[in-house]
């Protein structure tokens, strides 16, 4: 029904502000203020010890030293520790008619965790953090929700388990946050994205309180449609993650090399030829620092070596020392035959480690070399690979127009990259933010993407009709209103035009 209004409406050619209204979601009347103190009374009872609303607490679980989007309190903090207890949230939650947050690492970078203006529950899911089954003999675990990437690869290497799960999102993030985003990370020009088969089924609370599993543990399932990824950047719309069971793949040796390159263009042509190798599967990533970058790095001083300003590729090869071997001498001649200047193969770990530092510290350095109280802003657009080179040109070229100044690190195998622009105070960011909207429209142009890993949340609504279309974006609400009719999960987020203004305050 909406999709054909939204047909209607864009065969007589309204404005964008019209099909965006269109796309809104149900007018729910969110809980009254006393509506909401009965339900924070109701929480208390059912869950002692666990309810917060100390005004620090909603605060800071409101809001993110990472993201500069509009932010709210919530109303109340809850610290679940079970399944069960998220069942009993989201009964209140949905007697009351009050938005629930859900809320694991908190790392994302989109304003994904805000409150909501009309008042709501946040859920914190990070003490769900249990391990509950290792196999394997089948290469997969079940753990909760809250349970944290780097955690569950400690825990496998301390039991001398040789397996890991490969999505590197930011340091602290959390199973759950990571379904919510449908996050990567540098691994993924070898293992994919949170949207390639790593989560092999989900417990998930939906907003009429019921538990389900979207699969069973086996690796393959044709059992009619893959609602797992219903749920794999739905930001918590949808519902509320408590367990998840994971692929895990096979821990393999690897290798570190950097090589330097006369342009971006030249390294970008480099990786396409070398991935496209029969050598390219030894790839496990491939990031791009750009020059700007690499002045960072080596004015912040927090690596071991200064390094040849020039854009540079990091690369971490996996295989057997034969492999590694026979691609790192494929990827040299590539490399050279694309003007790169230095090939760098660390020969020992320490020297490994010490080359992985630069991409490590990538973002600490350009906050180091922008000087005390600067703040950066982090963007994330990602376009098909052979037009980088051109965003990156036309990005560098923007900026220094706008008087900005911005380092670049990109999971270039991926074309998917991050413009970290710093700057001083409130004053500067309404000149950031224009810039970077004008980088997410520059990366769409060239059929890209305004998010390739960090997700919508608040930030990226507003791009979504451009990117997708409106009968795209249509269907997405169209699931959303059937899982959620009464708009209570993290709303505001995610859809176009979902503003959740409320109608009784
Ligand atoms: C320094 C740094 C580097 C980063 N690098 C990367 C990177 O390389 N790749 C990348 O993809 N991202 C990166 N990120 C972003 C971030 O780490 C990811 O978005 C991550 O997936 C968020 O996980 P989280 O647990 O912190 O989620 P949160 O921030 O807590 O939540 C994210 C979203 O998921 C929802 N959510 C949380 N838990 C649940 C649950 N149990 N059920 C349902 N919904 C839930 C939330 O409501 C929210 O909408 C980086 C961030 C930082 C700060």
């Amino acid at each position: 029904m909406l999709s054909a209004v939204l047909l209607v409406a864009v065969g007589f050619g309204l404005a964008k502000s019209d099909i965006i209204s269109s796309l809104q979601g149900p007018e729910t009347a969110y809980a009254s203020a006393k509506e909401l103190q009965q339900a924070i009374s109701e929480l208390r009872e059912a869950l002692p010890g666990k309810v917060t609303t100390e005004t620090i607490a909603l605060d800071s679980y409101g809001s993110s030293s990472n993201s500069y989007h509009p932010s709210h309190p919530h109303s109340v903090v809850v610290h679940a520790q079970s399944t069960d207890d998220v069942v009993k949230v989201v009964d209140i939650a949905r007697k009351y008619r009050v938005p629930i947050v859900p809320y694991g690492g908190a790392t994302s970078l989109e304003g994904h965790f805000s409150g909501v203006s009309s008042g709501d529950i946040c859920i914190d899911i990070s003490a769900m953090n249990k391990i509950i089954e290792i196999h394997e003999d089948d290469g997969d675990l079940v753990c909760q929700a809250g349970a944290r990437w780097e955690d569950i690869n400690s825990t496998l290497k301390e039991k001398g388990i040789p397996l890991f799960f490969p999505l590197d999102p930011g340091p602290g993030a959390t199973i759950g946050g990571m379904v919510g985003t449908g996050c990567s990370g540098t691994n993924a020009v070898r293992y994919g994205t949170a949207k390639a088969e790593w989560f092999l089924n989900l417990t998930v609370v939906l907003p009429n309180g019921k538990v389900i599993k979207t699969r069973r543990r086996a690796r393959k399932s044709a059992a009619g449609f893959d609602t797992t990824k219903l749920f794999i950047g739905a930001e918590g719309t949808l519902g509320i993650v408590t367990e998840a069971t994971l692929r895990l793949a096979p821990v393999v040796p690897t290798k570190v090399a950097m090589s330097q390159f006369p342009s971006v263009e030249h390294a970008v042509s480099a990786v396409q030829e070398i991935l496209n190798n029969p050598n390219g599967s030894h790839i496990q990533c491939v990031e791009l620092l750009d020059d700007k970058m690499i002045i960072a790095i080596n004015k912040a001083g927090l690596t071991s070596k200064v390094l040849p300003v020039s854009d540079t590729l990091f690369l971490k090869l996996q295989g057997t020392d034969s492999s590694i071997k026979e691609t790192a001498n494929a990827i040299k001649k590539i490399f050279q035959k694309h003007g790169s200047s230095n090939f760098e193969f660390a020969a020992t770990q320490q020297q490994a480690d010490e080359l992985w530092e630069n991409r490590k510290y990538a973002l600490m350095s350009t906050i180091a070399a922008a000087g005390d109280s600067s703040k950066v802003w982090t963007t994330d657009v990602c376009v098909p690979v052979s037009r980088l080179p051109e965003l990156v040109y036309e990005t560098k070229k923007d900026l220094a127009q706008s008087g900005l100044t911005s380092t670049i690190v990109g999971h270039v195998g991926d074309g998917n990259f991050h413009a970290i622009i710093p700057f001083k105070g409130e004053e500067d960011l309404p000149l950031v933010s224009a810039a970077v909207h004008r980088l997410v429209h520059r990366a769409i142009a060239l059929d890209g993407t305004c998010t390739g890993e960090h997700g919508v949340g608040i930030g990226k609504k507003e791009y979504l009709v451009d990117e997708l279309g409106p009968d795209t974006v249509a269907l997405m609400r169209s699931v959303k209103n059937a899982i959620d009719p009464l708009n209570i999960m993290n709303p505001s987020k995610l859809y176009p035009g979902d503003e959740t203004i409320p109608k009784d305050h």
